[in-house]
């Protein structure tokens, strides 16, 4: 903290509790001690005096107590040497100066009782601009908007911007986000209320730009309304200072703007909003207090262009974007999730086989990214014809202060759901083999590309709002765009799976469940462990594990895998317990390192699927994005028809790319060497890893031993080839037993 911020709000608060003193000294020789002092219209009496202390003002006698109070408070001045950073003597002295804000303002009510007009808007014809204290009517009227949400909190803005245009525009970009504007203070005679009012905006309660005073005392008007909210809707007691403060940290979103040169008497109003966890966002160069601790985030930042000033505030003040409509034409939700695009519905497609199509969350600096933006790079839907074909890349950049590389994954996966939310439209897949079909219906009702981003950007911010600050979406529609893009993707997804690398499965008593495929395979469950990513190939342990961190009740739980059952197929007490649960009775068990032997279950979205092959007594696997013939007899798509539905199929088994080359892949089924037949070009992209997987395994020509599609597609015809290289599953005991 500085030392010079701090040196300013201690002289701030010794000089207005000294203000404070001597105008109470005068209302005493004037007037009776006995004469009423307060605000109009309320039963709080000095609201934050009274929520603070529990001292009923009524009197100008009774004003001495909170006084010698906040006398109390001041901390001893600040010494050149030996001042340690301590944020609480500038906590004291800020409450200090707003405890005697308020005996100022309640000597104002005294002596120019005019000086405030008691309505919720202005007279401007009359001149009566400030309407001063919130009397109890517009306290239930407006109090309740800051507790249901319908307001998310305040904008404290005092001074005045350096012209009308920027007022304008900083004011109406908080009316737009709901909050609150409460204004007090001037800058050299200017004030924001003034600059609105030039600009042509409506100023009052009903428009929320609320003109509370002309001098920075007024600015105790806004937390003596927060802190009567908490009193009144919050239930929290008078005198319970640390509930109110708390209540109002947790609960209201409010911080101040200081445009203008902050003095002593601003900085130490600022000061007592920390108190509050307000933190204050100045146009000036003012010192700034980093470090956090009371507020959210900093307590004060500073110099912020005017362009930056609401982005800063909402973001510093840790404020969430409230998205409630999905604006597209499509009808939109979970129950349109399982429905499919039929050939006869098609209208146009991308990937699935025959173009690119390729999905990518990437966290973003703050600054970096736009929230909200859809940007569309290529032609859109409107220039494909019927039955077309088209490349798609997805590119999600999501920035926010609690988000985390690791919540990359998590983000990406949920692009699969979401846009199968959209009615006639379909989603399969994901990563770099995503596959999107839409419909005719949905393109009469005029949906285009940009409504996959306005889908992703409302509910990434509505589903995951305490990681979520910022989400701007891409759509590449150019083929060579979109390859760059996969190109960058893929070197991300590499570097997504090698964290679990070097992890066994012996390594940690917690596997991972995921039943987010379970809207389309109501059986399913994942259990994903070090060893055994998800079978989407999107979800690896450390993903799930980071999941659950973020969402504790959400579809990745953790399972303590308990007594081990079967060591050599992986059978485990509690992952069966667990799956018994989750797939409501109907899977009682199954085996991680076995695809023979009751497997684990599959559902549709499997980057592989591994069938057995008896008459080479050894297995093949094949891709989503291979469409060939396969030697088990059935291509990819017939597989996952026959399996998809989140059964475990002895002799079959769904897994991800990755899983491959993992060191439980089918183990007890003899592992990696039994396998005999992939797609060649599965075979090349997992290259380094099969040559190092089979020397690890003891059999360092393993790659060259595995055929292809251009040895042969039955088992027939791969047979000699095996025979010939001395593949190791020929000399393995038979696979059918
Ligand atoms: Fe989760 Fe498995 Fe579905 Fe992947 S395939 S999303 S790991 S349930
Ligand atoms: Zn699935």
């Amino acid at each position: 903290m500085s030392k010079l911020i701090a040196f300013a709000a201690i002289q701030g608060g010794y000089k207005v509790v000294a203000q404070a003193e001597g105008q109470l000294n005068k209302a005493l020789a004037t007037y009776d001690a006995a004469t009423k002092v307060g605000f109009p219209n309320t039963a709080y009496y000095l609201p934050v005096i009274y929520s603070i202390t529990g001292l009923k003002v009524e009197t100008l006698e009774d004003l001495k107590k909170p006084l010698e109070f906040a006398k109390g408070l001041l901390p001893p001045h600040i010494r050149l040497k030996n001042w340690l950073p301590y944020l609480g003597p500038l906590l004291d002295a800020g409450m200090a100066g707003i405890l005697s804000y308020e005996i100022i303002e309640a000597l104002r009510y005294l002596n120019e009782p005019d000086f405030y007009i008691a309505q919720e808007d202005p007279d401007i014809e009359n001149g009566k601009l400030w309407v001063g204290a919130a009397d109890d009517t517009i306290l239930r009227k407006r109090g309740v908007e800051f507790v249901d949400g319908s307001a998310p909190g305040f904008a404290a803005m005092v001074g005045a911007a350096p012209n009308k245009e920027i007022a304008k525009m900083i004011v109406e970009d908080y009316q737009k986000k709901s909050l609150y504007i409460f204004c007090a203070a001037n800058h050299n005679g200017n004030t924001i209320i003034q600059q609105c009012l030039d600009a042509g905006m409506q100023v009052g309660w009903n428009t929320r730009i609320v003109p509370f005073g002309p001098d920075i005392s007024s600015a105790v008007f806004a937390l003596g309304f927060a802190n009567r909210a908490a009193m009144a809707f919050g239930g929290v007691q008078p005198g319970d200072f640390k509930t109110i403060l708390k209540y109002n940290k947790d609960r209201v979103f409010a911080f101040v703007n200081a445009l203008g040169d902050v003095g002593t008497e601003w900085g130490v109003a600022a000061a007592g909003c920390v108190n509050w966890g307000f933190p204050t966002i100045a146009d000036t160069p003012i010192p700034e207090i980093l470090p956090t601790g009371i507020c959210t985030y900093e307590h004060v930042v500073a110099p912020v262009a005017h362009e930056d000033m609401v982005a800063r505030s909402v973001e510093v003040r840790g404020l969430k974007v409230q998205v409630a409509e999905i604006d597209i034409p499509c009808s939109f939700g979970p129950a349109f999730e399982g429905e499919r695009v039929r050939g006869a519905d098609l209208y146009a497609q991308c990937g699935g086989g025959k173009t690119q199509c390729t999905e990518h969350v990437k966290k973003a600096e703050m600054n970096e990214i736009e929230d909200g933006k859809v940007i569309i790079e290529g032609p859109d839907l409107d220039a494909i014809k019927e039955g077309g074909t088209f490349s798609l890349g997805i590119k999600v950049q999501i920035a926010g202060r609690e988000f985390q590389e690791d919540f990359e994954p998590i983000m990406e996966r949920q692009i699969h759901h979401l846009i199968n939310y959209i009615q006639g439209v379909m989603h399969i897949g994901q990563r770099d083999i995503s596959w999107i079909r839409v419909s005719k219906s949905a393109i009469e009702k005029g949906f285009t590309l940009k409504d996959i981003g306005v889908v992703l950007h409302a509910k990434f911010h509505q589903d995951f709002q305490k990681i979520v600050d910022k989400v701007q979406v891409t759509l590449l529609t150019r083929a060579e765009d979109v390859d760059k893009m996969t190109e960058i993707a893929r070197a991300d997804y590499h570097v997504r799976d090698a964290r679990v690398d070097n992890m066994t499965d012996e390594d940690v008593e917690t596997y991972y469940s995921c039943t987010l495929c379970q809207s389309f395979a109501p059986s399913h469950v994942c259990t994903v462990s070090p060893e055994r990513t998800g079978l989407c190939g999107a979800y690896n342990w450390m993903d799930c594990k980071a999941s659950f961190e973020i969402n504790p009740t959400g579809p990745n739980q953790p399972i303590e895998k308990g007594e081990v059952l079967d060591a050599n197929l992986g059978q485990f007490k509690g992952v069966n317990d667990f799956i018994y649960k989750a797939s409501r009775g109907t899977v009682t068990h199954y085996n991680f390192y076995s695809m023979v032997i009751d497997p684990m279950t599959t559902c549709g979205c499997c980057e592989c699927i591994a069938a057995m092959l008896p008459g080479c007594n050894g297995v093949m696997t094949v891709g989503r994005d291979y469409s060939g013939e396969t030697p088990c007899g059935m291509k990819f798509t017939t597989l996952a028809g026959v399996m998809g539905g989140g059964a475990s199929s002895p002799g079959f088994v769904g897994h991800s790319k990755f899983n491959i080359t993992q060191g439980k892949f089918i183990l007890g089924d003899g592992g990696l060497l039994r396998m005999v037949w992939m797609p060649k070009q599965l075979k090349e992209e997992l290259k380094d890893r099969i040559v190092a997987r089979g020397e690890q395994m003891g059999v360092p020509g393993l790659f060259d031993m595995i055929a292809d599609e251009t040895v042969g597609i039955t088992e027939e015809e791969i047979l000699p080839f095996l025979k010939e290289k001395g593949h190791p599953a020929l000399a393995m005991e038979s696979l059918v037993g």
